[in-house]
């Protein structure tokens, strides 16, 4: 069995199931929910799963809309696939193509599973459904809940205005939160007296400026206030 075999017979398969992933697609498009708050999303993505034929636990890592579908047959490595389905706030709705991520994933795993039973191929086949993309990030919270200990290799596709392409390098991810405390004191009569969390705040974006320079090449850093007050 080459590789090409099992890519012709998962591209037959995924045909059979066009309209439906073009509907699952173009609902959730018309009704765009925001991250962590994707009920409609992720029950509609659930019962797909289940009705061909994976194991689908909701609410994954205690996420309430998180799943996780998973289809066996004998043993060997877990295969994941991930989905996304939260919009952007606001008017902007499914300006990141989330839809098509759902839509994609459902696809994925349907086809796969079934030219796994078709081709006799062995292994897990899990399909992760990660919210909160465009904040949080999903996979990583469900990662760091110990949803992911089994799978071996995990996978994602993002539609974009280019070609179809293998997204570039991987980044590790880290993020840190400050908090800087101040003192209020009278701006006129006793400026003196107050210590301004602001001007630190300031400092450090400045800093960090500076020290985006002097870091290796691909790496990113960025930093927001999240509270200004
Ligand atoms: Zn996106």
């Amino acid at each position: 069995m080459t590789g090409e075999n099992v890519k012709r017979c998962v591209a037959r398969i995924v045909e059979n199931y066009r309209k439906e992933l073009w509907d699952i697609s173009r609902f959730l498009f018309q009704n765009p929910e925001i991250g962590n708050q994707e009920y409609q999303a992720a029950a509609l993505q659930c019962e797909f799963l289940r009705r061909n034929g994976f194991t689908v636990e909701e609410k994954a890592g205690g996420l309430d809309t998180a799943f996780i579908g998973t289809f066996s047959r004998g043993e060997g490595s877990c295969i994941a696939i991930f989905s996304e389905y939260d919009s952007l706030p606001g008017e902007l709705g499914h300006a990141c193509g989330h839809n098509l991520i759902a839509a994609a994933a459902m696809g994925a795993a349907a086809a796969t599973k079934a030219a796994m039973e078709e081709l006799g191929i062995e292994g897990t086949l899990m399909l992760a459904g990660a919210p909160d993309e465009e904040f949080t990030g999903g996979k990583i919270t469900l990662l760091k809940k110990g949803c992911f200990r089994n799978v071996r290799a995990a996978m994602a596709v993002h539609p974009t205005t280019a070609k179809s392409r293998v997204a570039g390098g991987n980044h590790a991810y880290l993020t840190y939160s400050c908090e800087y405390r101040g003192k209020s004191a009278h701006s006129e009569s006793r400026p003196w007296a107050g210590i301004s969390a602001q001007n630190a705040v300031l400092l450090f974006f400045n800093a960090l400026g500076y020290a985006r320079q002097m870091v290796k090449d691909g790496i990113r850093i960025h930093a927001y206030v999240k509270d200004g007050m």
